[in-house]
C-alpha cells in the first residue's frame, strides 16, 4: 500500500518536474514598445570633486546603476549591462559588494532579472552600451551573441585604448570583439526602423558615447541619457566630470540633446540619478 502510494506520487510529480525543467518559451512580441528597468546596482563613496563639484553643491553622491530591456514588436535590445558581473554572485544569491573607498554593489544578477520577465541572453537581438565605462559593461560578454550597436570611435577606443584609459574593464567586453556588429554611422540610428527606438550620438564623455530616445505609446517620449550627466546638478551648472574624453565635445553634445528635449518634449532620465530612479517603475513592471 505504502509502495503504491509512493509510485503514484512519483508518477504524478514526474510531468511537473519535466515542465519545470523545460525552458520557458520567450514571451510573444508586444504590440507596441516596452521598456523594462532593472536594478543593476549602485556606486557609493564617490567624491563630488571627481565631477568638479564641492561636497555641498550636490544633493546626493550615491549613484544607481540601471540596465534596460527594450522589447519591440520586431526584437529586443539590452541597453547597458551593469557594474557587477553576474558571475560574481555566489550560489546563495546574496548581494555582492566590490571595491574599497568607492564601493560598487548589486543585489541581483542581470540574467535573473531578465529571466523574471521571460528572456535569456540568447533571446536578445541587439546590445547597445551608452559607453564603455566599467559601470556599464559588467555583463557585456553575455550579450556577444546579439548584434552590437556601436559607433566606430567607441569601438576603436575599446579595443585599442591609450595607456591608463579611465574607468575601463577590457575583460568585461572582450567577447564583443567577435560579436556581430553594426557600426552606427549617422547621428541618429533608428534601431527597428519605425522611429520608436533611436540611438543618438552624444560624444564627449567617451569618444562614441550615445543616448537612447524612446517613443512610448502610453508614456510618451523618453530620453535615457547614459552618462551625458551623472548628477542632476551638472545640468544647471555646466560642470563636467574630471575624466571626460573631450570636455568641449561633452558640452556640445549636451547642448544638442537639450535642444532635442525641447523639440521632442521628451522626459530626461539621467541613468545614475538615484532620485529619478527611485520614482521609476522597475521590472517586472514596464513602461509602454
Ligand atoms: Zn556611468
Amino acid at each position: 500500500m505504502k509502495t503504491r502510494f509512493l509510485a503514484t506520487l512519483l508518477l504524478a510529480s514526474a510531468p511537473l518536474a519535466l515542465a519545470q525543467a523545460a525552458p520557458k518559451a520567450t514571451p510573444k512580441p508586444p504590440k507596441s514598445v516596452r521598456l523594462y528597468i532593472f536594478n543593476c546596482g549602485s556606486i557609493k563613496g564617490l567624491s563630488p570633486a571627481t565631477f568638479n563639484f564641492k561636497p555641498e553643491e550636490v544633493k546626493a553622491t550615491e549613484m544607481v546603476v540601471p540596465c534596460y530591456l527594450v522589447v519591440h514588436p520586431l526584437g529586443t535590445m539590452i541597453w547597458d549591462t551593469g557594474v557587477i558581473a553576474d558571475s560574481a554572485f555566489k550560489p546563495d544569491g546574496s548581494p555582492v559588494t566590490q571595491g574599497t573607498g568607492v564601493t560598487m554593489s548589486a543585489i541581483k544578477p542581470l540574467k535573473t532579472q531578465l529571466a523574471a520577465v521571460g528572456y535569456k541572453p540568447s533571446d536578445i537581438t541587439y546590445l547597445a552600451l551608452s559607453h564603455y565605462h566599467s559601470d556599464h559593461t559588467a555583463n557585456a560578454n553575455d550579450y556577444a551573441g546579439s548584434t552590437w550597436l556601436v559607433h566606430q570611435e567607441e569601438r576603436d577606443f575599446m579595443f585599442n585604448p591609450p595607456p591608463q584609459a579611465p574607468v575601463m574593464s577590457t575583460a568585461s567586453f572582450s567577447a564583443l570583439k567577435d560579436a556581430k556588429t553594426t557600426i552606427i554611422k549617422r547621428d541618429d540610428f533608428d534601431v527597428f526602423g519605425d522611429g520608436t527606438v533611436i540611438i543618438k550620438f552624444a560624444p564627449g564623455h567617451t569618444p562614441g558615447h550615445q543616448v537612447l530616445f524612446l517613443k512610448l505609446a502610453k508614456t510618451g517620449p523618453v530620453l535615457v541619457a547614459g552618462d551625458l550627466y551623472h548628477y542632476p546638478e551638472e545640468r544647471t551648472t555646466g560642470n563636467v566630470p574630471t575624466f571626460e574624453y573631450n570636455k568641449e565635445q561633452s558640452l556640445a553634445s549636451r547642448a544638442k540633446i537639450e535642444a532635442f528635449l525641447k523639440q521632442s518634449n521628451a522626459k530626461l532620465w539621467i541613468e545614475h540619478d538615484k532620485a529619478t530612479f527611485d520614482t521609476l517603475k522597475k521590472s517586472p513592471a514596464f513602461y509602454e
